[in-house]
């Protein structure tokens, strides 16, 4: 199954992209782990990305292209995939349109995380306290609402005309939230 988790920073796409994956057998790709991966390795691309990504804006499509099709054409996803930070923008997701055309693997579903600003904020807080990202300090984390706001709320309608979009209340337990989401893309609980 080939599955994209769509929804604002703080929505809970890491976590249930976690029990996705385990309930679903098949990886998780996620293009903030990634790029946080080639920082933490200093690459050239890393030492490009630092700086953009802790002030909370995108990373340039062209790096982000490149990245995914380097990941996707590794054998591991050919039972699928659960991608979770893209697209974040309407040429990314054309991009990755294309890409999956290409090689003949459409996206199954757009799965969207509903989730009240004032409780993103919240999240976001805490998470900032618990982990002590680089980018959960205020400033970015507004920049990174807005974005989200002006540039992937877009992407929410480019997968609904596709006709894949499912769309999921993300506010309660994290139980909760996964039952909601398998009901969505109608896979059982039992079944693997
Ligand atoms: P969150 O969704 O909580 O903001 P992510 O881990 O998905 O966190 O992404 C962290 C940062 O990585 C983003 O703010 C951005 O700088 C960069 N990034 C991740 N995915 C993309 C993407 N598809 N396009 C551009 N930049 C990206």
């Amino acid at each position: 199954m080939r599955l994209v988790l769509l929804g604002a920073p703080g929505s809970g796409k890491g976590t249930q992209a976690t029990r996705l994956k385990e309930h679903l057998q098949v990886p998780h790709i996620s293009t903030g782990d990634l790029l946080r991966a080639e920082v933490a390795a200093g690459s050239t691309l890393g030492l490009q990305a630092k700086a953009v990504m802790a002030r909370g804006d995108l990373v340039s499509d062209d790096i982000l292209l490149g990245m995914l099709e380097d990941r996707l054409s590794r054998p591991d996803v050919a039972s699928g995939f659960i991608l979770d930070g893209y697209p974040r923008n309407l040429a990314q997701a054309d991009a990755l349109g294309k890409l999956l055309a290409r090689i003949g693997q459409p996206m199954d579903h757009a799965v969207q995380l509903e989730v009240d600003t004032d409780k993103l904020v919240d999240r976001l807080a805490g998470r900032a306290q618990a982990e002590g990202r680089a980018d959960d300090n205020p400033e970015s984390v507004r920049n990174r609402l807005n974005i989200y706001n002006d540039q992937t709320a877009p992407v929410i309608d480019f997968y609904r005309q596709h006709g894949v979009l499912k769309a999921v209340h993300g506010e309660g337990s994290m139980d909760e939230v996964f039952t909601r989401i398998l009901e969505a893309i109608m896979v059982g609980i039992d079944v693997g």
